[in-house]
């Protein structure tokens, strides 16, 4: 494959191209790994940025629908719109919760949407890699808004938090007047709450929820990144599509003023940094579970500990000499 010849279709919008790029990134074998990285490293001249907007919430709340009404509402506006997920319950069970390919239906058909499933892989680390590069890929070509979207299970929304520009939590009515048990580090990572269902029977506890966690959003410590007023708490009905122009208004103020005061590329920068930190660590975990004589060495040590011959300090210690010597 001649990825000079691929990165130049993938940036003129050829969709096969796309595809294929994207399964090249999404690809484990060492060889694609080295042509994937070639083609990150050319795609990534053409300096072209889309809004990159993750997107969670708990199954069943209206994620699918959500996109596929926001997404339609964007086309229309003569945007182009990219939507990626990343699935950790793929990586488990081996059956994708977002992974079904009839959802998003008319989204799909849409020659100004792309739709990719999430990959199926071994890792959350690796999943989170090829996510990324699966949005620089949609960003080269062109996309103006890409949306990641995340299960609110498990440790995928900062994963995602990480390599979205604004991150946005979809939930459901209360039943009761109970919060919905959102964890508070998942609430603080989000830069708008949208309360989804807000129509027919469901109306009136959508708007209690909303303010809510209007409220809940005014305790938490003011973050740098963030103006006045923000985060906020919206209600929508993705189903009768409602309240999605108002959400869209919201996310490009947020993103406006972040602009306006550095914080938008600073955030970039500091994700950036955190994703080849973040690539190191997986390299070195790698050759620690590749077959070799680290594994061999990180079994026998673990043996001697076990058995008590050696202390965990020591071992350590030895371990650290062999990677040294490596
Ligand atoms: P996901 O699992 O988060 O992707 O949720 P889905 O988009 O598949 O929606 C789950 C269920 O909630 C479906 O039956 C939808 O029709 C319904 N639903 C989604 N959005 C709304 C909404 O705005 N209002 C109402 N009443 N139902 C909705």
């Amino acid at each position: 494959m001649d990825i000079q010849t691929l990165a130049a279709s993938v940036i003129d919008g050829d969709r096969r191209a796309l595809a294929r790029a994207i399964t090249l990134v999404e690809s484990a074998r060492e060889d694609h790994r080295a042509q994937a990285t070639e083609l990150l490293e050319i795609l990534a001249k053409s300096e072209r940025q889309a809004l990159r907007i993750g997107l969670s919430g708990t199954p069943g709340v209206g994620k699918s629908t959500f996109i596929e009404s926001f997404g339609m509402m964007l086309i229309a506006q003569g945007l182009r719109v990219a939507v990626l997920a990343v699935d950790p319950s793929s990586t488990r069970s081996g059956g994708s919760i977002l992974g079904d390919k009839t959802r998003m239906d008319r989204l799909s058909r849409e020659k100004a949407a792309f739709i990719r499933p999430s990959p199926s892989q071994t890792h959350l680390g690796g999943v989170a890699r090829r996510s990324r590069e699966a949005v620089a890929v949609c960003e080269a070509a062109g996309f103006d808004v890409v949306l990641i979207e995340t299960v609110g299970v498990g440790q995928s929304e900062t994963v995602v938090a990480q390599m979205a520009d604004l991150f946005v939590l979809l939930l459901a009515p209360a039943g009761g007047d109970e919060l919905q048990g959102v964890k508070r580090g998942i609430m603080e990572m989000a830069d708008l709450i949208l309360v989804n269902k807000a129509d027919g029977d469901l109306k009136s506890a959508a708007t209690r929820t909303m303010a809510d966690y209007a409220g809940a959003l005014r305790l938490l410590r003011k973050r740098a990144q963030d103006p006045e007023a923000f985060p906020k708490a919206l209600a929508v009905s993705a189903l009768e599509e409602n309240g999605l122009q108002s959400a869209w208004d919201e996310m490009n103020e947020l993103v406006a003023w972040r602009r306006a005061h550095g914080f938008f590329a600073g955030t970039r920068a500091e994700q950036a940094r955190f994703w080849f930190e973040e690539d190191v660590r997986q390299a070195l975990l790698a050759q620690l579970t590749a077959a070799g004589p680290l594994r061999d060495a990180m079994g026998d040590l673990g043996a001697s500990v076990a058995k008590g011959t050696l202390t965990p300090a020591l071992a350590a210690q030895k371990m650290q000499d062999l990677l040294r010597g490596s």
